[in-house]
């Protein structure tokens, strides 16, 4: 035990360890402080983000018609514990929604966490940014094992972020192309295992 004299307050206190610079209440308040402070820093990137993609938005399609609904759910939900991860994220989820499908966002799945679920279509849907070229077997592995996690029945579709920023209001049809082309590797690959199946009368 300690007798140590707190550098915040100038009150003496207990310490079981020597050096201690502050007592336990200054610290408990500190960390508050700090936590209060990161909590508006995070709200204040939020805000920001938003900005940014109303601006874009706005320069793209010159109306917000169509994204009122959206756009005030995305305010109400600013202090939610998981939102979007960049400004992209934002003008994807825009995008998706005004095409009337049904997601949600930043979901966790195991262990990772999925920029995006389209549940009717039974999709994953992962927005990538650049790191995301030297990474690839990283993400095939990831992918199986939210596959594994969701069913084999779904897909894990990437798109590069500079592509769903060049190409936005194309983001929805090329999902539904990856889809349509993925259902037909899918009828291909049943084929060739019934006919394998055949050949060698597997049963
Ligand atoms: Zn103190």
């Amino acid at each position: 035990m300690f007798v140590l004299r707190c550098i915040e307050c100038g009150k003496d206190f207990i310490s079981d360890e020597d050096g201690r610079a502050k007592c336990t209440d200054c610290r408990e308040l500190e960390n508050k402080e700090i936590n209060a402070l990161n909590k508006q820093i995070a709200i204040l990137t939020r805000q920001k983000r938003l900005r940014s993609a109303k601006r874009i938005i706005g320069e793209l399609y010159g109306t917000y018609q169509g994204y009122e609904t959206f756009l005030s759910e995305l305010e109400a939900s600013i202090d939610r514990p998981r939102w979007f991860g960049s400004v992209i994220e934002i003008l994807a989820a825009m995008e998706i929604a005004r095409s009337g499908i049904k997601y949600d966002y930043q979901v966790p799945i195991g262990r990772s966490r999925v920029d995006f679920i389209l549940p009717d279509l039974k999709i994953v849907l992962e927005i990538d940014g650049i790191y995301h070229i030297n990474r690839k077997d990283k993400d095939f592995a990831r992918d199986k094992k939210i596959i594994k996690h969701l069913g084999p029945e779904w897909e894990v579709i990437r798109i590069e972020d500079e592509l769903v920023k060049s190409n936005l209001k194309k983001l929805v049809p090329a999902i539904m192309k990856i889809m349509e082309q993925r259902k037909k590797e899918r009828e291909q690959v049943k084929l060739k295992i019934q006919a394998l199946e055949k050949r060698f009368k597997v049963k």
